[in-house]
C-alpha cells in the first residue's frame, strides 16, 4: 500500500535507521546508523574495524 516508513528520513535528515538519532551518524557503506547502533551491529555484520 502507500505506508512507506522511509519517508522520514529525506534529505538532509540522516537519522539512524536502528534507533532515529542523529548523533554520530555513521554514513560510511551506506548504512546509516548512529556509531553506537554501528558498533552492535558491526559484530553481526562483520565489522571488526571499528572495534
Ligand atoms: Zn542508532
Amino acid at each position: 500500500m502507500a505506508k512507506e516508513r522511509t519517508k522520514r528520513f529525506g534529505r538532509g535528515a540522516n537519522t539512524c535507521r536502528r534507533c532515529g538519532r542523529r548523533r554520530g551518524l555513521v554514513r560510511k557503506y551506506g548504512i546509516y546508523l548512529c556509531r553506537q547502533c554501528f558498533r552492535e551491529i558491526a559484530r553481526e555484520i562483520g565489522f571488526k574495524k571499528y572495534n
